[in-house]
């Protein structure tokens, strides 16, 4: 961390709106690299975050009202559920500095920029990004420093955006340890669906299925839980809000992914049924493969 000594940093102010696993870890890298913002504001919906964000001194100012927190800021960086966006952006548009940059870390993104966009004052620029990365905790005090080191971060910004402020928000992200693409809004709501709100929407279903058993079954479910069931439940683990609102936010392109996945495990239910020992078998070779090529590529 050499760099910080002395150098100017990337943005003067960084202003974070919302401070729970996503805001904090930025938040933390922020505070420890001072080569990436000269002063880390940090706002939340609630007294008691911002009290704890104090206690845990991962930044430099905490403010409740987040068009006080966005005053002077030359990067303001939405942290909240996506669902609490258009509130949000509504709050703050006339107290965004000129030539800032707002940008964001929701899970979907055409919502993002259907909610956003349209409330982006003349002369601020707007970068939607989304790193992948995150785990089952929520709240400021389950960031880490390490959270986006080797993750993807994928930017969508509108057609037109100022070219200098993508590669500014990149090189932030590059600066968080990340590696950036930029992509469609379309094709990223696309692409996550099926690598991100599909799986989730399986495992908080099937806690629940298994929830619904009765007596005996329900808690032999829990105690022999080791056998697959488990990584399900550290998934369905994750915060309530902030999943309601990327089902809701993404509902087109995650129900066209449950539709296919519906159809293909309906292909294995008559494989099963059928006794296809071919066919259950090609579809467990097909996941080893996967899985394989993810270590391959370090994303496992
Ligand atoms: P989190 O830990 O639950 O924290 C959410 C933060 O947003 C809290 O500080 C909360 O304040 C604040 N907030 C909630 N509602 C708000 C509102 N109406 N107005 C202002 N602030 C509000 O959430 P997170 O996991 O960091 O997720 C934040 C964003 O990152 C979401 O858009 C999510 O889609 C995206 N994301 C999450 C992950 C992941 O794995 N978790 C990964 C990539 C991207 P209080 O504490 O005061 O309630």
């Amino acid at each position: 961390m050499a760099e910080s000594q002395g150098a100017e940093p990337l943005f003067r102010r960084l202003a974070l709106l919302g401070i729970g696993l996503i805001g904090s870890s930025v938040a933390r890298i922020a505070m420890q690299n001072r080569a990436i913002a000269g002063e880390v504001v940090a706002s939340a919906r609630t007294q008691a975050t911002l009290d704890r964000v104090r206690e845990l001194g991962i930044a430099d100012r905490v403010e409740l009202d987040p068009a006080r927190a966005v005053e002077g800021a030359d990067c303001v960086m939405l942290c909240a559920p996506v669902g609490a966006y258009a509130a949000l952006a509504e709050a703050i548009a006339p107290h965004l500095a000129p030539g800032a940059i707002l940008t964001d870390v929701g899970s979907t993104k055409q919502s993002v920029i259907r909610d956003v966009g349209p409330l982006v004052p003349g002369g601020v620029h707007f970068v939607p990004a989304h790193p992948l990365a995150g785990t089952e905790y929520s709240g400021p005090d389950s960031g880490f420093v390490t959270l986006f080191q080797n993750r993807w971060c994928l930017l969508t910004p509108p057609p037109g955006t100022d070219a200098d402020a993508v590669e500014r928000i990149a090189e932030l992200w590059r600066r968080f340890g990340s590696m950036v693409e930029v992509m469609e809004p379309s094709h990223h709501d696309r692409v996550l669906a099926i690598v991100s709100h599909l799986p989730h929407l399986l495992a908080f279903t099937i806690c629940g299925t298994a929830d619904d058993l009765e007596g005996e079954s329900r808690q032999q479910v829990l105690q022999f839980a080791a056998s697959g069931f488990r990584d399900f439940t550290r998934i369905a683990a994750s915060d309530p809000v902030m999943w309601r609102d990327v089902f809701l936010n993404n509902r087109e392109a995650l129900l066209e992914m449950l539709a296919r996945f519906t159809e293909d495990a309906q292909a294995m239910a008559r494989a099963v049924r059928w006794g296809d020992a071919a066919y259950i078998e090609e579809s467990v070779q097909r996941g080893r493969r996967i899985r394989r090529s993810l270590i391959e590529m370090k994303q496992a």
